[in-house]
């Protein structure tokens, strides 16, 4: 009998790879790393499997090269979960599996990381007499910190700070034989003492939020998936938190899911003091090495919670307890190249597998999260009201028709800015649209200045009098004519968050403004600075992109402008009104925190469009009760299923090629119920210089739609060798371009 290392490999394939065991290796657990050679490269795969034959002849199986960890860093559970992952997202197991790990572990590095590097002296070097040394002052300085340290050793971080030329002297001693570098690993980054904890105790929770911790501590041990429904500033995080100290008590670990950390560094500071020790963070403005450090806390079951964005997901927990996944509206939980996972609907697949409870938390939940609540599929939770009082701002319409308007601010919209300054408040301007104008035309001949690579207008970045396009990397300088008729006529059409700046440094001479978009906060640091200005108030104006809708406390902002509630009303996606009722409440959520009553202004040329009007007279819940009703009307998501296929060539004639195949593969296995659509364009036809179009399959049955989805595989390899296109599949798409 043999025995078969059943590997998955990070290609993309949709296999795994035997390989024969490396001859006097131990055997390894599934969940290693192992190195394998793969043609002519060398790949760190995972364990699977060990089994006792392939479906290759022996003589023709590789032997493994390498086994990386010594015990297994997946647990059964994690690869039972990326098995279904890959299944259900119908991405090949290996790219899956991988992804579950940071990237230096997927370069094969040891997981070991939380260790402190120290240069140590040898028994010689301890006793070796200084002034052998006279002549190498360099090397004796360092000899005799060394001898003088406790332990006759030094971290190199301390050495660095002490002695900056010491790397030069190392080596030196090293080689004579009387100092040596090692390494320890620190176990205790993640451990603080239990009094820690107790020093910070529970504030005095409101009755709405004991209920909702009561009812989700009940649940533990056991699956149970809550939706936490709760306006902006309802005490959700204090409930988190709540919930987490119980959960350590319990001596068990928190997966705690964020949409974007980076953009709200609060969050992990209000974590730090409500359980009073260090949280680790796992986000992509981390280093390499600190995100292997923080899902090795968890992973090890160093640290009782980890804080992470959309990939952290898959991180490993020895004592899993509990996930919270916050926000769980947010778009960033779906990934949207490559492995095409919703972190949201994995994190409620994995917690149901591993018997703990999940939190889903929002004021402005998803609609399917709605749904799914009201056939009792989740169990819900409110938090109706703003803890400490505050009344939520009225949202009101500013019919800007026929008005004239000041660089887009009705005269409505600059009064109440007026007012707001002289009371000593702060008022916060909302566009979603960065740089200055999202137009360049000419006033003589029409012409408009458009991406060389995309069919999308350049965007006017006036500070640096650049052109640019926002969905390519194409820039160039603003034109002094017209390229087309040579006039000198040429005109800004549109507003940008840079155009509002300017306009209101104009307006209102005296106030302190700041610009929150990914522009203006693109240098590290320069975020974090901005949000403490307007924290300690020495900003009167903030104007900003969605940047500014995301979770942040602005307790001085009493006014809230919305700038052009209408650039989200007509766009093309079915998703499009549900993201704009979100934002829009998401963003007058901001205003009237703390004390202060807050007001909300929309300027819309649509005042009698029905989703806005039940917006602002029936809040989030009314508008989701007629969104929902139009969403089974078109069989759209929560009430049917859908699956895209992009594809994408320079030359358009081939994806279409490709798609058209495939629908003729897909019409020959539908079962009944699926409807299969296009091939058609994409909303933007030309991108980065490709064409793309797209197939949706939709159906009313989630399994008819996978069994689809799997007949097709088997076609997919040899369609792509023949149309030689560049295709992706997703799966529950959150946006249909
Ligand atoms: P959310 O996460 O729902 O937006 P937070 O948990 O951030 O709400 O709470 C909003 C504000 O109210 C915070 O400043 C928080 O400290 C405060 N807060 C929360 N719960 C209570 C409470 N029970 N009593 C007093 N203040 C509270
Ligand atoms: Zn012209
Ligand atoms: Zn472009």
């Amino acid at each position: 009998m043999t025995t078969i290392w059943r590997v998955a490999v990070p290609v993309p394939l949709y296999r795994v790879f035997d390989y024969l065991p490396i001859p006097g290796s131990p055997t390894p657990q599934p969940g290693c790393r192992i190195r394998v050679p793969f043609g002519v490269q060398s790949l760190v795969g995972c364990l699977l499997d060990i089994v006792d034959s392939s479906d290759v002849e022996p003589a023709r199986l590789r032997t493994a090269a390498a086994v990386l960890d010594e015990s297994p860093l997946l647990r059964t559970e994690d690869l039972g979960l990326l098995t279904w992952a890959a299944r259900y997202y119908h991405h090949p197991l290996g790219e899956v599996l991988l992804t579950a790990f940071p990237v230096l572990l997927r370069k094969g590095r040891s997981p070991m990381v939380a260790s402190v590097k120290y240069l140590a002296l040898t028994e010689t070097g301890i006793r070796f007499p200084l002034d052998t040394l006279s002549r190498a002052p360099r090397q004796a300085l360092l000899l005799r910190t060394l001898q003088e340290a406790n332990g006759h050793r030094l971290a190199e971080s301390v050495l660095a700070a002490a002695l900056p030329g010491w790397r030069r002297a190392a080596p030196a001693l090293i080689a004579k034989g009387l100092a040596c570098h090692c390494e320890q690993p620190d176990d205790d980054a993640w451990a603080s003492s239990p009094e820690g904890v107790r020093s910070h105790p529970d504030p005095k929770l409101n009755p709405a939020q004991v209920a909702a911790v009561n009812a989700v501590a009940e649940t533990f041990g056991r699956s149970a998936t809550f939706l936490l429904e709760g306006v902006t500033g309802s005490g959700k995080t204090e409930v988190y938190l709540s919930l987490v100290r119980r959960v350590m008590e319990r001596g068990e670990q928190c997966l705690l899911l964020l949409p974007e950390i980076s953009l709200t560094p609060q969050i992990e500071q209000r974590f730090v003091n409500g359980l009073g020790r260090d949280v680790p963070v796992f986000h992509s403005r981390l280093s390499e090495l600190e995100r292997l450090q923080s899902w090795m806390a968890l992973q090890s079951g160093a640290a009782p919670i980890l804080l992470g964005t959309r990939s952290a997901v898959f991180c490993p927990m020895q004592r899993p307890g509990l996930i919270i996944v916050d926000e769980e509206h947010e778009a960033s939980y779906k990934q949207q190249d490559g492995f095409r996972f919703s972190a949201r609907d994995v994190a409620i697949k994995r917690a149901r597998d591993l018997g703990v409870p999940i939190v889903l938390g929002s004021a402005t939940p998803s609609l399917e999260s709605l749904w799914n609540a009201e056939r009792q599929r989740y169990r819900r939770l409110r938090l109706p009201d703003r803890a400490g009082g505050a009344a939520a701002p009225p949202l009101r319409l500013v019919d800007v028709r026929r008005q004239r308007l000041v660089e887009g601010l009705s005269r409505r919209l600059i009064d109440a800015i007026d007012g707001t300054l002289s009371e000593g408040h702060q008022a916060l301007l909302f566009i979603n649209r960065r740089g200055y104008a999202p137009t360049l035309i000419c006033n003589d001949c029409g012409w408009v200045a458009e991406c060389r690579a995309c069919d999308a207008r350049l965007v006017i970045h006036q500070r640096e009098n650049r052109l640019r396009c926002h969905h390519c990397a194409y820039e160039q300088g603003v034109p002094r004519g017209c390229p087309s008729c040579g006039g000198r006529d040429l005109r800004p059409l549109g507003m940008g968050t840079e155009r509002i700046e300017q306009a209101l440094e104009e307006l209102f001479p005296a106030a302190r403004l700041t610009r929150i978009d990914r522009d203006s906060t693109a240098t590290s640091g320069s975020l974090q600075e901005k949000l403490a200005d307007v924290h300690s108030g020495d900003v009167d104006i903030l104007i900003g992109t969605q940047m500014l809708a995301k979770g942040h406390h602005f307790p001085r902002v009493t006014l809230v402008g919305i700038v052009d509630a209408d650039a989200m009303l007509f766009a093309t996606d079915f998703r499009a009104s549900e993201r704009m009722a979100q934002l829009i409440v998401q963003v007058a959520g901001r205003a009237g925190r703390a004390e202060k009553p807050g007001t909300v202004l929309l300027q819309t040329r649509n005042p009698e469009h029905p989703l806005l009007q039940t917006l602002i007279d029936q809040g989030y819940p009314g508008f989701a009760t007629l969104a929902l009703e139009e969403r089974r009307a078109a069989g759209l998501p929560p009430f049917g299923h859908l699956a895209v296929w992009r594809a994408e060539a320079i030359d358009g004639e081939v994806p279409q090629r490709f798609l058209t195949r495939l629908r003729e593969h897909a019409l020959a296995c539908c079962g009944h119920g699926i409807e299969v659509l296009g091939p058609a364009p994409a909303p933007m036809l030309r991108q980065s210089g490709r064409h793309r179009y797209q197939l949706l399959l939709q159906s009313r049955e989630r399994p008819a739609l996978h069994a689809v989805l799997d007949q097709l595989q088997p076609h997919l390899t040899g369609l792509t060798r023949a149309c030689k296109v560049r295709w992706s599949l997703d799966v529950d798409p959150i946006d249909c371009y």
